[in-house]
């Protein structure tokens, strides 16, 4: 099935059903909404002239229209291509030029930036972009026609297959520059389903999305796990406010909520906390970057989200890989990122080598499934790099695997430390000096030595009115971990260098802690 025609059989079945809830806008759409507003779009993009296999960018906050121009643009055949909010004219010029992009829409302005002058300044250099459209606009008003043509849009849906690309997503740039995945249905379509399967939805089930939509986190396990099961999508903000999101959990009854750890720890830590009744949440996910014990076990305890789950993938794999089930013991589901999701091939090995390594034993995570990209779009070498010849993803994960399937993430092998020899994980340093009830947050990196080859800087973010000294920080490590272990410099920051996506950019905390040193 294409994403167009799963969308038509929902509708079908859940006409009446609320689908979309967008909490900012005011807005609220049954399935049956839904379809009809999408297959409007759909004529006014064909009418436009976009063919299959045309690319049409979206470069806008998490909105109605977001989802619309997703929807709209599968039935058309188009690719979409997402298009970070966060990016600035460089990142944005790249990634249109790119990706070909021949429509763009957008949003006209977003967090203080005018996004019509960025457009503007880029687009004189960009030869296939024809027409940007900005949501609110006249232009977007008129693209939408006033009445569907179903037999064009038939005609346009009959020639596409589940394997023709329909999406290009840009990595988030956690460790640098993005890079565009190329998805098809078939990926992107399976893996929301599968996500859906795992939280156990059906038509009752209200999920609520903070998380942006550009990303797959937002447009695959929220948007089409919903769609194929006839849930219900709820989105609280245009990007993530801690307030905002408990507002719309308690508000919209919602029995799932998504998320990257900062924001359960910032919605944990919100003033409104208390104000706001979670009792609908039933289940949700946590994923993205590594998702501490102590979080884990907050969620599940305070926000009553016993079946919560952590998922672990990249948006190479559409996005999800592995996943915990509420099925798993307590402590292997707080602490590992489970077993391998359904038709989902998972080894450990080394990176040299490429032999799969001992159970227990580090080594680069590989994934071969569906759910594998096409490649990056053209760029092959990247893509040869990226997968092997007999179909394995190799993630830049190390990861150690259990006798039992169970995964860990051990770090990003660009990540990774060498100090005098020694592998170091930031990761467990991490681990155990948030433990510290002074930290709030802590991220460790290597910097250059010219005794160790690396020594390691820890980047700590106090809690509010707590004072901690380098030595006491230091002091809390010695005699609890091995001596290579313990950070040489700790760095004391207000806040750490973000993706959109909620993550940190080692890269560039590193960049900082090497400048500070001098
Ligand atoms: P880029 O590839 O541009 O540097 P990125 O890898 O962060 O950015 P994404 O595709 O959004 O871009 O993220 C995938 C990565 O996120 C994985 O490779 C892994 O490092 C990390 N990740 C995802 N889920 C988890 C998880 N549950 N635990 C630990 N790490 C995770
Ligand atoms: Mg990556």
């Amino acid at each position: 099935q294409t994403i167009g025609a799963n969308l038509e059989s929902t509708a079908a079945r859940f006409a009446d059903r609320e689908a979309f809830v967008s909490c900012a806008q005011g807005v609220r759409l049954t399935y049956a909404e839904l379809d009809a507003a999408v297959d409007r779009l759909a004529t006014g993009l064909l009418d436009r002239g976009i063919g299959h296999g045309d690319r049409v960018g979206i470069w806008a906050p998490n909105c109605v229209e977001w989802a619309l121009v997703q929807y709209a643009t599968a039935k058309a055949g188009a690719i979409l291509v997402n298009v970070n909010p966060a990016y600035r004219t460089h990142e944005l010029a790249y990634a249109l030029r790119q990706s070909g992009v021949r429509m763009l829409v957008s949003a006209q302005a977003f967090k203080s930036s005018d996004y019509v002058a960025m457009v503007d300044e880029v687009a004189g250099d960009l030869p296939a972009l024809e027409e940007t459209v900005f949501l609110d606009g006249d232009a977007w008003r008129e693209l939408a026609a006033t009445a569907a043509d179903r037999g064009r849009i038939a005609e346009r849906m009959a020639q596409l297959t589940f394997d023709d690309p329909i999406n290009i997503q840009y990595t988030s740039g956690t460790t640098g520059f993005p890079k565009g995945a190329t998805l098809s249905h078939h990926n992107i379509l399976n893996n929301g389903f599968f996500v859906g399967e795992l939280l156990g939805c059906t038509e009752a089930d209200r999920i609520c999305i903070p998380v942006p939509f550009y990303h797959c986190f937002g447009m695959v396990m929220g948007n089409l796990a919903a769609t194929t099961h006839g849930a219900c999508m709820v989105v609280p903000a245009p990007s993530f406010e801690p307030g905002a999101t408990l507002r719309a959990v308690a508000q919209e009854r919602c029995t799932a909520l998504y998320g990257v750890p900062t924001m359960f720890i910032a919605e944990l830590a919100d003033p409104s906390f208390a104000e706001h009744d979670l009792s609908s949440l039933r289940t949700g996910i946590m994923a993205g970057s590594p998702c501490p014990v102590e979080v884990m076990r907050r969620v599940v305890d305070e926000m009553h989200m016993d079946e919560v789950a952590i998922c672990y993938g990249m948006t190479e794999t559409s996005p999800v890989s592995t996943q915990t089930r509420a099925g798993d013991p307590l402590d292997l589901r707080v602490s590992t990122v489970g077993r391998p999701g359904p038709h989902v091939e998972i080894k450990v090995v080394d990176p040299d080598t490429r032999l799969t390594v001992g159970r227990g034993e580090t080594g680069e995570l590989c994934t071969r499934a569906y759910s594998v990209m096409l490649g990056y779009w053209e760029e092959p070498e990247k893509t040869a790099e990226a997968i092997d010849a007999a179909g394995w993803m190799h993630t830049g994960d190390l990861a150690t695997m259990d006798e039992a399937g169970y995964c860990n993430i051990v770090g990003r092998i660009k990540d990774m430390v060498i100090r005098g020899g020694e592998n170091v994980y930031p990761r467990e340093i991490e681990e155990f000096l948030y433990a510290h009830p002074d930290i709030a947050d802590v991220q460790v990196v290597g910097v250059p030595d010219e005794r160790f080859g690396e020594e390691l800087c820890a980047c700590v973010r106090l809690r509010e009115g707590a004072a901690l000294g380098d030595d006491e920080v230091r002091g809390f490590c010695r005699g609890r971990v091995a001596h290579f272990k313990v950070p040489r410099y700790i760095m004391f920051v207000d806040e750490f260098p973000m993706t959109v996506t909620g993550k940190v950019q080692k890269f560039r905390l590193r960049d900082e802690a090497v400048a500070r040193l001098g």
